[in-house]
Order: C-alpha cells, then sequence, then structure tokens
C-alpha cells in the first residue's frame, strides 16, 4: 500500500527489513546500543560486526543512546548502505510520555536521513515488540510524525515502513487509510 505525501512516498510492505535495498533502515535498539533480540538481533546477524563495532564507538563517545533519540553507522553487509538506530520508549500503559517519545524516534531518525541527503529510508514498527508499545495506537503516532516531517522537508523520496507480521501490517494499512492529508 502505497501514499503520496507532499513528495514522499509512503509505502507499506510486510517482510524482514534486513532484506531491504535502501539508503538506511532503522533498528529498534536500546538505550546501551548492546545489541538485543527482535529486529535489533537480526540487524547485527545480517550486517555483520561493523555495525556492532560503531555501536560500540558511539558508546564509548557519548554512552550510548537516549530513548526517543537517533544514531547512524554504517549498514555492514547489509543491502542497506546505513543504519540508523534509535531507541522507542517501553510501554508502561500510556502516562509515561511514550506517545511523545515515540514520536521522537521517527522525528529524529527522519532528520539524521535529511541532515545525510539519504533518499530512502524504511522503519519496523518501533516499540511494538518487546517494549509492548500497543501496535494500532504505535502506528497513528508513527505515520502522524513521518507525514509532518516530510510535509515540512524536501528530499527523502521515499519511507517504507517494512511490517514483520500480518497483525501489525493491518495495524499500518488501517492508520494509513485514516490519516488525514
Ligand atoms: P522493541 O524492543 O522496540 O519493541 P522488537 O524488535 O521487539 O522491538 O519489535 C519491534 C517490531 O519489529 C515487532 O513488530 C517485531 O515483530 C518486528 N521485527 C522483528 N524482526 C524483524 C525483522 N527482521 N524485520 C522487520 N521487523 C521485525
Amino acid at each position: 500500500m502505497d501514499k503520496l505525501i507532499s513528495r514522499t512516498t509512503i509505502k507499506l510492505v510486510q517482510g524482514d527489513i534486513t532484506k531491504e535495498k535502501v539508503d538506511a533502515i532503522t533498528n529498534a535498539a536500546n538505550e546501551k546500543l548492546a545489541g538485543g533480540g527482535g529486529v535489533d538481533g537480526a540487524i547485527h546477524r545480517a550486517g555483520g560486526p561493523e555495525i556492532m563495532k560503531e555501536c560500540d564507538e558511539i558508546r564509548a563517545r557519548q554512552g550510548g543512546c537516549p530513548t526517543g533519540q537517533a544514531v547512524i553507522t554504517t549498514g555492514g553487509n547489509l543491502a542497506a548502505r546505513q543504519v540508523i538506530h534509535t531507541v522507542g520508549p517501553i510501554w508502561r500503559g500510556g502516562n509515561s510520555n511514550e506517545p511523545a517519545l515515540l514520536a521522537s524516534c521517527y522525528h529524529e531518525s527522519l532528520a539524521l536521513a535529511h541532515r545525510h541527503r539519504l533518499r530512502t529510508i524504511a522503519f519496523p514498527s518501533i516499540s511494538t515488540g518487546v517494549y509492548g508499545y500497543p501496535t494500532p495506537k504505535a502506528a497513528a503516532v508513527a505515520l502522524n510524525t513521518v507525514k509532518e516531517f516530510v510535509s515540512a522537508h524536501q528530499g527523502i523520496e521515499e519511507v517504507r515502513f517494512v511490517l514483520f507480521d500480518d497483525a501489525t501490517y493491518q495495524c499500518f494499512k488501517d492508520a494509513l487509510a485514516s490519516l488525514e492529508i
């Protein structure tokens, strides 16, 4: 499913983000940039040790990546040239600033892509796995934040959401269909 917003195509696909041929894929990382399960583990396994080497350097320099922020590394052996690592909020019931922190993940990742003149970027569904954010709510935050960013900034041609399972894909499809543009 596709939607054109300003000059950017928002595309939804179901699949494995480690296989995407884009300028950058985004990783749902943790604050220590230490790797882990889920999409984070899959990206490090597929991309090889170069990615962790750069994460180690970032950790040595600035102590990791706070929730809602983003950092960029090589894509290592991936088809994607770079990986943007962002740290989503852990869902604590919804009154702990989760929506603003999740919006910040998408905004900061897009801002980093924009600064690096990247044209195509892929996102997984940040925070909706181990971090427990309800997927319908997360999908609405994700798509609204992307819409606002691409309406205000030119240069990113495509933002692709790569959703791993059918239920997540359906949530994003519903959210994109009801997105007001
Ligand atoms: P978080 O800790 O931010 O919740 P997870 O990795 O646990 O991150 O889950 C985030 C989403 O990523 C979930 O929808 C999960 O199914 C999905 N996911 C897991 N592996 C992949 C993959 N290879 N490609 C795309 N999405 C993936």
